[in-house]
């Protein structure tokens, strides 16, 4: 049984980040679905959808066609980086909260950590050079 399988996938894609966040979500869509349980019209909707979801990320792990599942996945990751790297920002700055005040540099939008606790304080980002004054 292993052995087949093994067979069937050789020559195959196989799993990538995008198939894997394919399937998470079309997870996450059937379980909303169960919230509209008298809202057929749009349950029916959303389980299609999910089922769609889930037929392209099997359609893309069994696919032979590397380079094209390689661009998606390319442009997958792309465009989560920026919000991935915004929601560990968001982790790291309630992480630090207690000892660390953070403010947005106001011309290239950088943000700065300052340490708490130290009054009105000269701030000059390290970006830029711009300098500014808050209340830590
Ligand atoms: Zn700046």
């Amino acid at each position: 049984m292993k052995q087949k399988f093994a067979q069937f996938m050789y020559g195959r894609y196989g799993m990538d980040e995008l198939s894997k966040f394919l399937s998470y979500f079309s997870l996450l869509l059937l379980l909303i679905s169960m919230l509209f349980g008298n809202a057929a019209s749009v349950k029916s909707v959303v389980v299609l959808i999910a089922f769609a979801l889930l037929i392209f990320s099997y359609f893309r792990i069994f696919s032979k066609n590397y380079e094209k599942r390689r661009a998606e996945n390319a442009k997958y990751l792309n465009f989560k980086r920026p919000i991935a790297d915004k929601l560990r920002l968001r982790r790291e700055m309630w992480a630090q909260r207690k000892n660390f005040k953070f403010f947005k540099c106001p011309s290239c939008k950088a943000v700065l950590r300052v340490p708490k606790g130290k009054g009105k304080v000269r701030i000059v980002c390290k970006k830029c050079g711009t300098a500014f004054e808050k209340k830590t």
